[in-house]
This record gives structure tokens, C-alpha cells and sequence, in this order.
């Protein structure tokens, strides 16, 4: 039963993957998520239902248009697996036992739906869009307000000391920085990971953020042979921290806790 469950979450992850490479591709190019069909980028024909199969589609068809031979961008079938991964490691680590779990769980895979797009978007533009971050804000506080009626207030108030600390340091970067250090957006995605991670996971996933951001920053200015004006989104960084928070902060803090 947890086995056809956790396949059922990966599947669902893989379509939801491909809703998002749609759903990025449509912002990228001023379209409406609701209307028109898909079409070849490249060719403009109009893509049949058998070319659009997440994943398979890519591999039958060797990473090209059925139509026009031209190349398909590997971020679709990689967004869509990482995707269905990140569905089903979710629903194995939160293993929801009751109605909360479950609750719990919905509103983590649709925050990990806008996070993803987030991710391809930053990445790409060097922006993370209000479209995405707006939404999953509104779904963090959802999450943090749910968790204070269920375990009640006391229980949360040391996140909530975690809350207002980080995004007020974001706050301040951003300020003193003049928003060269980061953006508005990093201080909306600060936000909502400092509500739904517990103040070890956020520990955790912060320190993993800029560990991997600084050595991805090294590797890419030894690569430039550059010394300066080498710019690098940190949104992803942080969004890869958030799941690093979420999946092993609790394990690796109390691992180095009990050190002291
Ligand atoms: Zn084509």
C-alpha cells in the first residue's frame, strides 16, 4: 500500500512537473496559462497529446520535435522528474497518518509546485515572479497558522521568533545593500521558508544554502576566468536549501547538537 501510494506521488509529481515547464514557458512568453494549445517553440506546430507524455515523450522521441527536428530543452524532462521525486520524498517524509498529515502534505506539494517554477524562472531571468511567490507566501502562513491552532501557540512560539529574526535580516541586507546583495523576491522566499520550516530544518537549510551557493559562485568565476560582474541568482540556492531543511535539518541538528 505505501508502495503504490509513493508511485501514485511520483506520477503526480511528474504531471505537475510538466504543468510547470507549461505554466513557466506560457509567463516567459506574456501567454495565458488557460488558453491555446501547446506548440514547437521552434516550428509552431501545434503538439499532439502523444508528444506531450511527460518524460516519455522526451525519450521516444530522442530530444527532438517530432515535426522540425529541432532540439527540445532537457529542463522539461528533468523538471518533471525532479518534480515527481520531490512529490514522493515529501509524501515519505511527512508519511501523513491523519487528516492534519494530509492537510499538511497538500499544502507542501502545491508550495513545492510554485517553488519549482520559482526555481526555473530565477534561474533563467535572475527574478522570481510575485505570480509564485505571492501565492506560496499565502500558503506558508496557511501552514503556520494551522500548525499554531493544532499544537497551540507556546509550541510555535520559537518559530515564531525565527520568522521575524530572518525575514528581518533579509529585510536588512536588502536595505543596506541597496538591493545589490538580493531581492525582493529572496525576502519573500526567506518568508516562506522560515514558515514551514521548524527553526533546526531553517538552520539547516540556510547553512546548506550558501554552502552550495558559494562553491557553485567559485566554480563559475574559475570557469568565466572572471573576477567580477559575474552574477548569480541565489533564489535556487535557497529553494535547494529549503528541501535540504526539510528533508535532513532535524537529523543533521540534533546530530551536531548532541556534539555540545
Ligand atoms: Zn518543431
Amino acid at each position: 500500500m505505501e508502495l503504490i501510494f509513493g508511485l501514485s506521488f511520483l506520477l503526480l509529481g511528474i504531471i505537475f512537473g510538466s504543468f510547470i515547464n507549461a505554466w513557466v514557458w506560457r509567463i516567459e512568453n506574456n501567454l495565458s496559462v488557460a488558453k491555446g494549445r501547446s506548440i514547437c517553440p521552434h516550428c509552431k506546430h501545434k503538439l499532439a497529446w502523444y508528444d506531450l507524455v511527460p518524460v516519455l515523450s522526451y525519450i521516444t522521441l530522442k530530444g527532438k520535435c517530432r515535426y522540425c527536428k529541432a532540439k527540445i530543452s532537457r529542463q522539461y524532462p528533468i523538471i518533471e522528474l525532479t518534480t515527481g521525486l520531490l512529490f514522493m520524498s515529501t509524501y515519505i517524509l511527512l508519511s501523513p497518518a491523519s487528516i492534519q498529515g494530509w492537510v499538511q502534505l497538500g499544502i507542501i506539494l502545491l508550495i513545492s509546485i510554485l517553488l519549482v517554477a520559482a526555481y526555473i524562472y530565477d534561474a533563467k531571468h535572475m527574478e522570481l515572479p510575485e505570480i509564485f511567490m505571492l501565492p506560496a507566501i499565502a500558503l506558508g502562513v496557511v501552514y503556520f497558522g494551522l500548525n499554531i491552532i493544532w499544537q497551540g501557540y507556546t509550541a510555535m512560539i520559537p518559530q515564531s521568533i525565527a520568522i521575524a529574526v530572518f525575514v528581518l535580516a533579509y529585510v536588512a541586507l536588502w536595505y543596506f545593500s541597496k538591493g545589490q546583495w538580493l531581492g525582493a523576491g529572496d525576502i519573500r522566499l526567506a518568508a516562506i521558508m522560515a514558515l514551514v520550516l521548524t527553526p533546526k530544518q531553517l538552520l539547516v537549510g540556510v547553512f546548506a544554502a550558501y554552502l552550495i551557493g558559494s562553491i557553485y559562485g567559485v566554480f563559475i568565476i574559475i570557469k568565466s576566468k572572471k573576477k567580477r560582474g559575474v552574477k548569480v541568482p541565489f533564489g535556487p540556492f535557497l529553494i535547494i536549501g529549503f528541501y535540504f531543511g526539510l528533508f535532513f535539518g532535524t537529523q543533521i541538528a540534533n546530530w551536531y547538537l548532541s556534539f555540545i
